[in-house]
């Protein structure tokens, strides 16, 4: 379906070109009328999340509080799902639910999100959905990043003053940064977490080492229980464990500098973000504002939730993981487990590995050493104004510390 006309539904505007820049995940705002604004808006420029936080949902995360540290400020933690779960939706399709029910009601006049590209679906387009129906058209997870946040001026430009984003943490942050100069009526943030992304580019790489028809996967999830699960056109799906995965074949550079070194992998700034890790298998909001309990409220009984499962132990794989990233970040290989062993441990993590809240925290902390490492490696002198103090709690347990120059 064509993107190109205003009219319809679901509109691709056309964006300006993107200011070259060196980090940087071109989430939109160096093709504003104002480029300049990224020294401010920027995640990879001098983050202050406990700022952002409290001026955000009114307080920082509370280190005080179980998991905050881990998760951001939030008021519930809930395993989720929608009870009739949407055709060609990620998960259930809670956060395409949501951006159709805002829509629906009336609540919002648009919604900016992700469309695929017409010749790639997996390439995401940045859309503004006008109408409910539209959102049928944006359901999926596509990979890589797009300049989301240029679609503001347009959405400003045509009158829209109440609106919801759907977006990954870097877009968010930088979101949030503008917020108060955008003078939308009413803003509706829906996060996702993100983690390991590359361009769109890079992916088809990596689905091409995965199947010798990679054109036909059409889904790809990386699930709590430590398999990543493909679907296909004709129907099949496929489960391979992650220890099988090709991951050391990989390019060094696969993985961009910006998606290792990322440091909010909850989407700490949204309203509401919406994930699997702590979901055991469902999917896993963490509803963090009153505007997050509003959008919760808005799907109604639409949606079945419970308490998140808690088990198992992140010590001993988090641990493997820093001895692993240690290695690649020094240029060498990856220790490979040998490969009678692989199934076996893949066989046996979803059954002792951490599971629920403990495998999120695992992720979190994972993240959180991979920062640390990569950034030392590559980029020291951005260390001190690019790792926020939450970061180096979560990785002191493991024995990373400051070293001299990298905090303030
Ligand atoms: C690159 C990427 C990495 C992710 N990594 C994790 C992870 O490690 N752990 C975790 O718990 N969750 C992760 N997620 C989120 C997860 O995959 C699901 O998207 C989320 O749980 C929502 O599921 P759903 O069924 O509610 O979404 P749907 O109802 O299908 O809606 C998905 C929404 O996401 C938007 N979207 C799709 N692709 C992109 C993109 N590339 N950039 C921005 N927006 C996009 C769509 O436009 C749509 O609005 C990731 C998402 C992305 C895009
Ligand atoms: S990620 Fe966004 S804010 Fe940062 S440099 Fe790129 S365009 Fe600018
Ligand atoms: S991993 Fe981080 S930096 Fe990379 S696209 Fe996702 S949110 Fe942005």
């Amino acid at each position: 379906m064509s993107l190109d006309d205003p009219a319809q539904p679901v509109w691709a505007p056309p964006l300006r070109e993107a200011a070259p820049r060196g980090l940087c995940t071109d989430c939109g705002v160096s093709r504003l009328a104002e480029p300049q604004q990224c020294g401010s808006a920027c995640q990879f420029i001098k983050p202050d999340y406990a700022a952002m936080e409290a001026r955000v949902h009114g307080r920082a995360r509370d280190e005080a509080k179980p998991d905050e540290l881990f998760f951001g400020p939030f008021r519930q933690l809930l395993r989720a799902s929608l009870k009739a779960p949407i055709e060609g939706a990620q998960w259930t399709g809670i956060t395409s639910r949501i951006g159709e029910k805002l829509l629906e009601t009336g609540a919002v006049d648009a919604v900016l999100t992700m469309a695929p590209d017409a010749d790639d679906k997996w390439k995401p387009v940045p859309v503004i959905v006008t109408k409910a129906e539209g959102m049928a058209q944006v359901r999926g997870m596509r990979m890589g990043y797009a300049p989301l946040l240029a679609l503001l001026e347009p959405a400003r430009a045509r009158g829209y003053k109440r609106v919801a984003i759907i977006g990954i943490p870097c877009q968010v942050h930088a979101l949030r940064a503008l917020e108060k100069s955008l003078g939308f009526e009413r803003l509706y943030v829906i996060g996702t977490p993100c983690s390991d992304n590359t361009t769109t580019a890079n992916f088809h790489e990596f689905l091409g080492l995965l199947s010798d028809k990679p054109e036909t996967i059409t889904y790809l999830e990386f699930r709590a229980d430590y398999h990543v699960e493909l679907r296909f056109e004709d129907g099949r799906k496929k489960a391979i464990p992650f220890l099988m995965l090709p991951l050391s074949d990989l390019r060094p550079d696969f993985f961009p500098l910006t998606c290792r070194t990322c440091v909010d992998y909850t989407n700490a700034l949204a309203d509401i973000t919406v994930g699997y890790m702590g979901g055991t298998g469902e999917q896993w909001l963490i509803v963090r504002n009153e505007r997050g309990s509003e959008l919760i409220a808005l799907l109604g009984d639409e949606l079945k939730t419970g308490a998140p499962e808690n088990a198992g132990n992140r010590a001993g794989p988090v641990k493997g993981f820093m001895a692993n990233t240690e290695r690649s970040a020094g240029g060498l290989p990856l220790r490979r487990m040998p490969k009678w062993l692989r199934p076996i441990v893949g066989w046996l993590m979803p059954r002792v590995g951490p599971k629920g809240l403990e495998f999120g925290r695992a992720r979190v902390e994972m993240k959180a050493i991979e920062t640390i490492l990569h950034l030392r490696r590559e980029k020291p002198r951005r260390m001190k104004a690019m790792v926020p103090p939450h970061v180096w709690k979560l990785v002191a347990p493991y024995g990373l510390k400051p070293e001299a120059g990298e905090q303030d």
